[in-house]
């Protein structure tokens, strides 16, 4: 295998003290809305997880998709958080702030040919597979990317660019599972002492969007090089990221970075059985708030005391 531009925690800058050896946890919300019941679940679990293995735990803002998060949501975040009675060791970090630290991952990646531009908008990949039967979706639900400008000229690409096309840059799935190991997987923590080992299948996300076309990143990527530079050892959040693990795996080989433990909770349900979400309207926890809820009410209605 050729050579390819060291990554690890130390080339991106660890954020963890050298003599720390505590766990550690975080809580990673988007700001891009109020924090509802299932959001306080997730971020309870994880202080109450590293409260109990004496470790520490972290708050992170990924606020990575600009056109959707906001600085009111962030600080609605911090309050909600602070009313819960969760607190966390050091200053959130933000990663609106480490875009350079993201851009360097995405290159070297891209000096080891595992990119492409691709100029596809997504009604003109909608277009592309809405003829063929049971194209396959990703875990998302989006269609697998058809391949449309993977096989694009050199020329062609340095042509498009240069007439200031935007592109987005895609992963070659099937060259970075060929450089990345097609045996990995994962231990997943379940409840009480039980571990099993899960087989990755990044396969399953096709040629996915690393880079957007307006953003030097993707949650993927920032996902994976904030977990490994702040050190974190155990990943706790809903079950609705579970096959995205089989994505970080593969990077974090990639990156030659450590794979933490995982832990995939259920998620809440409203009372007709549906996930909640911003989307589905569940009430935030702002709103339970003003409506004369306490916080007393919310830890035990979920099981923390
Ligand atoms: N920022 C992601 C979200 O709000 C969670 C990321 C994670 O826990 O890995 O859905």
């Amino acid at each position: 295998m050729t050579a390819h531009r060291q990554i690890g925690p130390v080339a991106l800058g660890a954020l963890v003290p050298k003599d720390d050896l505590r766990p550690v946890y975080r809580f990673a919300p988007s700001p891009n809305g109020f924090l509802h019941i299932g959001h306080a679940y997730s971020a309870l679990r994880n202080f109450d997880m590293a409260r109990r293995a004496d470790g520490r735990f972290l708050l992170r803002i990924e606020d990575v998709d600009v056109d959707r998060c906001r600085l009111a949501y962030e600080q609605a975040i911090y309050e909600d958080l602070e009313w819960l009675g969760i607190s966390w060791s050091e200053p959130a970090l933000r990663q609106s702030e480490h875009f350079s630290i993201y851009a360097q991952a995405v290159e070297a990646l891209q000096e080891r040919g595992l990119l492409y531009p691709c100029f596809c908008s997504r009604l003109e990949i909608s277009r592309a597979v809405s003829g063929m039967r049971d194209w396959p979706r990703d875990p998302d639900g989006g269609p697998l990317y058809p391949g449309t400008c993977r096989n694009l000229s050199e020329e062609e690409r340095a042509r498009r660019l240069a007439s200031g096309q935007h592109a987005a840059l895609r992963l070659d799935m099937a060259q970075a599972v060929g450089q990345g190991g097609r045996l990995l997987g994962w231990s997943e923590y379940g409840e009480g002492d039980n571990v099993r080992d899960v087989h990755a299948k990044p396969s399953l996300w096709g040629d996915c969007v690393l880079a957007r076309k307006d953003v030097p990143t993707s949650y993927h990527i920032s996902v994976v090089v904030d977990d490994a530079r702040q050190g974190v050892s155990d990943v706790v959040r809903g079950k609705d990221l579970f096959d995205a693990t089989s994505l970080h795996r593969l990077l974090q080989e990639l990156f030659d970075l450590p794979a933490p433990r995982y832990h995939h909770h259920d998620l809440l349900r409203d009372p007709a059985g549906q996930k909640l979400s911003k989307s589905t309207r569940a009430k935030s926890l702002r709103a339970l708030r003003e409506e004369g809820v306490t916080a007393q009410d919310v830890r035990k209605r979920l099981g923390f005391s």
